[in-house]
């Protein structure tokens, strides 16, 4: 059990490792078991279907329709990282009372900037993990109570 969970592991970091190295164009079923097999790994096709398929729905990433080989394209979903997400929550920092204000409602266009700022930096073949946007100024209560 531990073993099989340990080999799954390794296939995963594997496979990342490749789509990693190949962020543009992406990989089909048959080249990713091509290229992890002439890296020495033996891992079943089956296996190697399952594990793209699942890193597919869990968001790391996309499958695409591939017309000319009438198979599936998977690519990396940038950015890969949950904490981007998180960090993405603009904050709002009254400079009068110092309070902070989360801004969940302007979350989702943010996170698309976010999301171009980070494909940005993987083209010039950075990574970026955090973003904080930081919002200053003066907050409802501080506005009433100026003269
Ligand atoms: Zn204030």
């Amino acid at each position: 059990m531990e073993a099989a969970g340990l080999r799954r592991t390794l296939a995963t970091r594997a496979v990342l490792g490749l789509f990693l190295a190949r962020p543009a164009g992406g990989l089909t079923h048959a080249q990713t078991l091509a290229s992890l097999t002439a890296r020495g790994l033996e891992i079943n096709r089956v296996t190697l279907y399952r594990l793209l398929e699942r890193l597919a729905a869990c968001g790391v990433l996309q499958r695409h329709t591939d017309e000319q080989a009438r198979t599936w394209r998977f690519s990396l979903v940038l950015p890969a990282s949950p904490a981007v997400e998180e960090g993405a929550l603009p904050r709002f920092e009254c400079d009068a009372c110092h309070r902070q204000f989360r801004l969940t409602e302007a979350s989702e266009p943010t996170r698309a900037v976010t999301h171009d700022l980070f494909a940005a930096l993987a083209r010039l073949g950075h990574h970026g993990e955090r973003m904080d946007v930081s919002i200053h100024g003066t907050c409802a209560d501080c506005s009433e109570s100026a003269p």
